[in-house]
């Protein structure tokens, strides 16, 4: 069965997978959507015994279909190697009664690694494919994990060049020390002097740049995106839920056909939309709990149907979630409609111009999978100590927030139906914040001696991606103005 994409405002249709793959934003500004949702053509039972690069190809196969079985295989291969540091790729570790699916053993330490290993070998494939003769330009706005894990993935790949831009106040230490220190010719990292809404809202002004493209064209470039946007990020995240339910099966931990809860720490809806297709695909999913920080547009919305982004942008110590323009909602809103593109695109232009769209009551009956929650900063702080001390698992600051808000929903509803909460970083990437939680203080100034207390409290050993930062140059110290971005990006290329 082949699938094809297409907008989800309407302006383009019966693009192949690897065409939208390289596209990453559809022409007119909507993303791109499969037109259906496949089916797992094997049971869960049968994934149960699979290996997670066995799994991937099963779920990868049916949403890339113009990808020969020899491609998508390669491409699987080269991705999920030993640059993770367990074979089993994504662990499931059980603490308090939920399942906490490691998504953090990849080069970054973020669950962003999972998609932004694959991409690169996807949009080299994918170019192939579609004799594109032009150097690729990745541009990505980061809320501090995706610049990291995408740098990592296309540093050095051959006719690939990588623009990052992050708020140079809003991400971690640890992070930004990543994205400063990072090696590859062909990568460079700006901070912005503003938040993640005008680095992602730029960036998204770039690609709509018709007169931009086509001085790009003429000095031989092609931009391209790896935000989350972009469908080759979407599908290798269904994978891993896919997989999780296998192994629950296979480890005797569930019954088959038994239906799980997924709770995602969220930010801007990807890896939660990510579950929904799983659950679309026929993986046995009953509710899925969108969990957030203290900006908790999602939640608002979910409880009045009202989206509404004219409030104040909060930093918290969960930054990769700090997000009011949440861009993998437009797919779910999309659907909700029932794939209606012009009213997916008009609710899109209320956003733009009023700042706020209202969805109907058709389309909020066709949401009600979803739940949402929040959790304050106090609250996730709380839920990263208790989980501390019940049982010795030390998460991050970002998965704490999905824990506070499953124990807030179980005792809300008394359901008791076994859960997989998505962990998205490792404490390491957080260790500050993850200290103070545990320990009420973190009175070192010194980020490594920070870390070396987070290794005796957990007992974890130091991630190879933070003992590699303890000592690297920093090699990146551009910073412009949120107005200065596209020339910036032509300093970059040589414009
Ligand atoms: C990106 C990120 C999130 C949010 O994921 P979305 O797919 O944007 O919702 C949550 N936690 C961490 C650690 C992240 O890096």
């Amino acid at each position: 069965m082949k699938i094809s994409y297409e907008s989800t405002r309407g302006g383009e249709h019966n693009v192949t997978a690897s065409q939208a793959i390289l596209k990453g934003l559809a022409c007119d500004g909507g993303l791109f959507m499969p037109d259906q949702i496949p089916m797992l053509d094997v049971t869960m039972k049968e994934l149960a015994g699979k290996t997670y690069q066995e799994t991937a190809y099963e779920v990868m196969k049916l949403f890339l279909t113009d990808f020969t079985e020899e491609e998508l295989k390669a491409c699987i291969a080269g991705a999920y190697d030993s640059k993770f540091d367990t074979e089993t790729i994504v662990p499931l570790v059980k603490a308090e009664g939920a399942y906490y699916l490691e998504l953090f053993h990849g080069n970054t330490i973020a669950f962003k690694d999972m998609a932004l290993s694959i991409l690169p070998y996807l949009m080299t494939t994918a170019a192939r494919k579609n004799q594109v003769d032009k150097e690729i330009v990745i541009l990505t706005a980061t809320s501090g994990d995706t610049g990291k894990a995408a740098m990592a993935g296309f540093a050095d790949v051959p006719g690939t060049r990588i623009i990052v831009f992050y708020p140079k106040d809003g991400v971690s230490e640890i992070q930004k020390l990543q994205m400063v220190t990072q090696k590859g010719d062909n990568t460079a990292v700006v901070a912005l002097h503003s938040n993640f809404d005008d680095a992602q809202t730029g960036v998204k002004q770039l690609f709509a740049d018709k007169g931009f493209e086509k001085e790009l064209a003429e000095k031989g470039f092609q931009f391209s995106s790896a935000n989350s946007i972009n469908i080759g990020r979407l599908v290798p995240q269904v994978v891993y839920y896919v997989y999780a339910y296998a192994k629950l099966l296979n480890n005797e931990e569930i019954a088959d056909g038994e239906k799980i809860n997924i709770t995602v720490p969220t930010g801007n809806f990807g890896n939660i939309l990510a579950a929904y297709l799983a659950k679309q695909m026929g993986v046995p999913i009953d509710r899925l709990i969108c969990a957030s920080n203290d900006n908790k547009v999602l939640y608002d919305f979910f409880s009045t149907g009202v989206y509404d982004k004219k409030r104040e942008f909060l930093l918290t110590i969960s930054p990769s979630m700090d997000i009011l323009i949440s861009s993998n909602l437009e797919r779910l809103i999309y659907l909700s409609t029932g794939c209606d593109a012009g009213k997916t695109a008009g609710l899109m232009e209320d956003l733009t111009g009023k700042g706020e769209y209202k969805a109907d009551e058709d389309m909020r009956q066709r949401m009600t999978d979803f739940l949402g929650g929040f959790a304050t900063q106090d609250e996730d702080k709380a839920a990263i100590r208790k989980l501390y001390e019940n049982t010795g698992y030390v998460v991050d600051t970002h998965t704490g927030v999905a824990a506070a808000v499953y124990e807030k929903y179980r005792k809300e509803t008394g359901d008791r139906a076994k859960t997989v909460i998505a962990s998205t970083a490792s404490p390491y990437k957080f260790s500050r914040s993850v200290v103070e939680a545990i320990e009420g203080t973190c009175m070192s100034q010194d980020e490594f001696e920070v870390i070396d207390r987070l290794r005796r409290i957990s007992g974890v050993d130091i991630p190879r991606a933070v003992e590699e930062i303890r000592t690297a140059p920093v090699r990146h110290t551009r910073e412009c103005d949120a107005s200065d971005m596209k020339k910036t990006v032509k300093e970059i290329l040589g414009l």
